[in-house]
């Protein structure tokens, strides 16, 4: 303003002394001309403000008179608001990418229970889709009837545990539904399949020990009431060493079950002990011997072994695994088969211990559950020689705990192979003076 009027003041002046100079109508004729040229710059210098302001991004044009002071204000403003923006925006993605990464499923509704946005989580948790869904109602999503009633509740103290089927396996969820803002709805979902299954699981393992227990505490209860109720005399010296040693048959079968869950739960809960060189060849000889001593020379033996094989690895659990594969062959195997032992390292590197028979084998659908615990492909026979349902299970145990494969072939009928592949990491070879 105070430049504007200097600049009138100096016109008024030039013309002043021009029509003093000359004569008036030169003066006066200055005054105009200079206020007329005033205003064609100050056009300008409007034009030039306006077509920025058009475009408002780039930077403002260099000189426009008093329009300069203004303008560097509004521009210094515009990019501290800029940066703010870029700063909220920044904060804002990384949010949203957070919120994608979660665990947990998350999904916000409107009012009237529309999906407005959801995570990665949330749409494998549900199978949603994550444009084509937006704006569509949850109940069309998620059709399951406790759901609809969970959501129309208004209230969610307690999650909802809901099975869904998905694409490609069922699922069991929780899902949370909670109210933030006005009519904004949060949906929680947590996927416990895992975590059901382990229930599950245990719940049934407890139930197969009870079970596996009772029969012979059964029988062993019935022949001490039996012989409780009998006269003292009314039993011959060989009756009474019969019944003892049925008595004697039943504590010796729950005493091999606990003890093989002992075994199995310290595999599960110990860390591997120290790994060592082990002379596997010494552990099939003993597991032999006692294979022969179990079969009573009804089964041919037949046994390669190379001698200075060696893993590294934890000797008491690998003769657990190596004896409870040549048990097997034998209880499985009827007189007269024949079982072969192998011990040795393939073209790979790996070495391979293998138990092979000629015995009754496996139907191809028991195959895969053999290493469940307690799962008897034959139920008869596993009973009548002793087993517990749980040498399979430990020997995959241990199998695992040194990186190792158990592998079963079988066909029903005309006998099994067992084997055993250690990775070829593990594998030693005794030197001579180990041998000595
Ligand atoms: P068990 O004490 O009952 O033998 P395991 O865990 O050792 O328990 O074996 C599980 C089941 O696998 C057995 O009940 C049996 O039906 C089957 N099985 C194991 N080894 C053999 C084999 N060599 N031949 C045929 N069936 C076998």
């Amino acid at each position: 303003m105070t430049k504007t009027l200097i600049t009138v003041a100096l016109w008024a002046l030039a013309g002043y002394a021009l029509g003093s100079w000359s004569n008036p109508h030169v003066g006066w004729g200055t005054l105009a001309f200079g206020l007329l040229l005033m205003v064609l710059v100050s056009g300008r210098q409007i034009s030039l403000v306006t077509r920025w302001a058009r475009n408002i991004e780039s930077a403002p044009p260099a000189s426009v008179g008093p329009w300069d002071d203004i303008l560097s204000l509004i521009y210094r403003k515009l990019r501290a608001d800029r940066e703010t923006i870029a700063r909220l925006q920044g904060d804002m993605q990384r949010m949203l990418e957070a919120a994608e990464a979660l665990p947990d499923g998350a999904v916000t509704l409107d009012g009237q229970m529309n999906l407005t946005w959801s995570n990665r989580s949330a749409r494998e948790h549900l199978g949603l889709q994550s444009h084509t869904d937006v704006g569509h109602s949850i109940f069309n999503m998620v059709r399951a009837p406790e759901f609809a009633t969970y959501a129309r509740q208004g209230r969610w103290e307690e999650p909802l545990q809901l099975h869904v089927q998905g694409p490609d396996q069922h699922r069991t969820l929780l899902v949370q539904l909670v109210d933030y803002g006005v009519d904004r709805y949060l949906m929680v979902t947590r996927d416990i399949t895992q975590i059901e299954r382990l229930e599950t699981t245990r719940k049934d393992f407890v139930a197969n020990v009870s079970h596996e227990l009772r029969t012979p505490l059964t029988v062993l209860k019935g022949f001490l009431e039996t012989l409780q109720d009998m006269p003292p005399d009314s039993l011959t010296a060989d009756q009474r060493l019969r019944y003892v040693a049925m008595m004697q048959e039943q504590a010796a079968r729950m005493e091999a079950i606990v003890s093989d869950l002992l075994t199995l739960s310290t595999l599960e809960s110990s860390p591997l002990a120290e790994a060592e060189p082990v002379d596997m060849s010494a552990l099939v000889h003993k597991a032999l011997q006692q294979g022969r001593l179990l079969s009573r020379d009804q089964h041919v033996f037949v046994e390669h072994c190379e001698e200075d094989l060696q893993i590294e690895g934890v000797s008491a659990e690998l003769a657990s695994a190596v004896s409870n594969l040549i048990t097997n062959a034998v209880r499985y195997t009827p007189q007269d088969g024949t079982i072969t032992v192998s011990w040795y390292q393939d073209e790979e590197g790996r070495a391979i211990y293998s138990v092979q028979d000629t015995g009754i084998g496996i139907a191809a659908q028991d195959i895969p559950r053999l290493t469940e615990r307690f799962y008897r492909a034959d139920r008869g026979r596993s009973r009548a020689t002793g087993g517990t349902g749980l040498g399979l299970a430990i020997t995959k145990h241990v199998a695992m705990r040194h990186e190792a494969e158990l592998r079963i072939k079988s066909r029903y009928g005309s006998g099994s192979t067992f084997s055993l592949v250690f990775p070829a990491s593990r594998v030693l070879r005794a030197t001579p003076s180990d041998a000595e």
